[in-house]
């Protein structure tokens, strides 16, 4: 089945789909449209957010329907409000010539006592958050005896929510002769418990394995210290101009610190969050939907009501906890044939997180740089010219007369100096900024000179694989020079170096490892990493010293010995 002429779906619907431009259905609609057109089964499907799924349940139910019955057949149970609209004005889109089918959604924010009136219009179709759909339920305002089919959208979303129970009351208000159909991004325990109790002898259906639907998704990771995330992340941002992004958070506290952190630096931003008002909300997605800001701050629950295809990029402020979340976040750049960018500012303690997250989704997540001024400006001149050679702006007019005799210019100056002006406060800003990958690494040192920097700057180009043959044997003078420390840190001497393979991310593992004494709330605290050819220095917080030097001694890597000692 490649086309959806080849379904058996009825005109009324191929026409309806044939207007938003369907032709042939995604792999989730290829699958579940002649299970449900044949079937009686319960279904379980995983499956992403953009991967087709409403048009997936809904086509082959709205081909079933029974017009001449003013009774509720369809339920949609999902987790947010955006996405109650959304997949009831799918559904009304699906069905536009459908004359005597009507879809009603009931979320909770907005009026019972409206909702309940638009229920008198006798909907065969009902999209609804939960809590809502109990409410009414509570009210009487919903008769659900001749519900044929009960869809749980984004079932793991609901549970995460805390809609159990909800849930278990509306699986069991139904009737039983119902089919269920559950949808869901992951197979947690909850969603497997609910599907055991609630759903009978299920046909499971997967699609878009995880590495799958990631092929033109680009994964990088930047470490940086926890004071320095917000400079990192301004950085990211105009390392890569003309971005279109969301920028996901923790909390809704985060959320809203970060979305201020960039209002306040002049980024076209905003946050979206579960404390602000639902008017703010929809104001708020409006205006990214509209390109009115280009940068969205969310946290994971408010974003998913979202339904944008053409993210450049995805920024994870903070890495979320489980794997998944990370994949889900990422999938949302990369959309319809597009190339994606996935960005993760990591802290230097979190690299066992990174380390899961790399093998439970088996995505290449590569270390990148914090870009430097230099950096920054290189791609904003690109991104001058990009938009120079992709857009055509007309948005004022000006006579030719006014351009003053230029032939004492050559082409270059006059783009030279166009740039200058264009560029000139970003250029002022990162003037005299030193570079945050060094700093992270390097102690902290505010008045970091400008020779140490630059010398710095060969240590990384260097670690980026450039000159590697011109570092031989020059390790032991650079460790030498004398360097300003901090207080609170040790160094060492680690006996293994860039022969090993070992890598700044190994020693983050091992320093963690070895400071993880199962009894300490706290991580310890790392600072300056310096991998040379046969060996490096770390630095950890003092009060972690004993640790350090006992653990280590007891570990391998790579089948090698490990030792460590306080460098002098
Ligand atoms: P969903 O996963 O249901 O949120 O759908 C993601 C996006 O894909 C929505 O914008 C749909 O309108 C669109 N879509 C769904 N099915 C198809 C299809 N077969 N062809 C083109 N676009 C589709």
């Amino acid at each position: 089945m490649n086309l959806f002429t080849e379904t058996n779906l009825s005109p009324d619907i191929l026409k309806a789909i044939g207007e938003l431009g369907y032709e042939s259905p995604t792999e989730i609609q290829k699958q579940t449209i002649p299970f449900i057109l044949s079937d009686i089964r319960d279904l379980i499907a995983l499956a992403q957010t953009g991967t087709g799924k409403t048009a997936a349940f809904s086509l082959p139910i709205l081909d079933m329907i029974d017009d001449t019955s003013r009774k509720i057949q369809l339920l949609v149970l999902c987790p947010t409000r955006e996405l109650c609209l959304q997949i009831s004005k799918d559904i009304k889109n699906y069905s536009k010539y459908m004359k005597d089918i009507k879809t009603t959604a009931v979320y909770g924010g907005s009026s019972i006592v409206d909702q309940m009136r638009s229920l008198k219009d006798k909907p065969q179709i009902i999209v609804g958050t939960p809590g809502r759909v109990i409410d009414l339920i509570n009210r009487k305002a919903l008769d659900f005896s001749a519900i044929h089919w009960l869809v749980l959208d984004e079932a793991d979303e609901m549970l995460s929510m805390g809609f159990k129970d909800e849930l278990e009351t509306i699986l069991r208000e139904t009737p039983e002769t119902k089919q269920t159909f559950l949808f869901s991004a992951t197979m947690n325990k909850e969603v497997e418990r609910i599907s055991k109790n609630y759903l009978t002898k299920p046909h499971r259906i997967s699609v878009g394995s995880i590495n799958e639907v990631k092929k033109n998704i680009t994964h990088e990771y930047y470490v940086v210290g926890y004071r320095q995330k917000k400079e990192a992340l301004k950085r990211l941002i105009d390392a890569n101009p003309n971005q279109y992004s969301i920028i996901f958070c923790r909390t809704r506290m985060e959320t809203q610190e970060v979305a201020d952190f960039l209002m306040q630096n002049g980024y076209a931003a905003d946050a979206l969050h579960g404390d602000l008002s639902q008017a703010q909300r929809d104001t708020v997605m409006k205006k990214f939907r509209l390109k009115n800001i280009d940068i969205l701050v969310a946290t994971d629950v408010a974003a998913r009501g979202l339904d944008v295809n053409s993210l450049t990029h995805v920024i994870h402020f903070s890495l979320p906890d489980d794997p998944e979340v990370f994949v889900h976040r990422s999938g949302r750049t990369g959309r319809a044939g597009k190339n994606g960018i996935s960005m993760a500012l990591i802290k230097p303690e979190e690299s066992r997180k990174l380390k899961q997250i790399k093998s439970a989704t088996k995505i290449e997540i590569n270390e990148k740089f914090i870009p430097t001024g230099e950096d920054i400006i290189k791609a904003q001149v690109g991104g001058v010219f990009e938009k120079l050679l992709t857009e055509h702006e007309d948005i004022f007019e000006f006579d030719n007369s006014l351009i003053p005799d230029l032939s004492n210019f050559t082409k270059e100056e006059l783009v030279h100096q166009l740039l200058q002006f264009q560029l000139k406060d970003l250029a002022l800003y990162y003037k005299d900024k030193h570079d945050l990958t060094e700093q992270k690494l390097s102690s902290r040192d505010d008045d970091y000179s400008r020779r140490d920097r630059g010398r710095d700057r060969d240590s990384r180009d260097r670690d980026r694989g450039r000159d590697r043959d011109r570092d031989r044997g020059r390790d032991r003078d650079r460790s030498s020079k004398p360097r300003r420390r901090d207080e609170n840190m040790v160094r060492f001497f680690f006996n293994l170096g860039k022969k090993d393979h070992l890598k700044k991310l190994d020693v983050l593992d091992i320093i963690n490892k070895a400071t993880d004494d199962g009894k300490s709330k706290r991580r310890a605290e790392i600072g300056d990493i310096e991998i040379l050819e046969k060996f490096s220095f770390f630095e950890v917080e003092k009060s972690f010293k004993d640790n350090v030097l006992s653990n280590i001694q007891s570990m391998k890597f790579k089948g090698k010995d490990m030792r460590a000692e306080v460098a002098n």
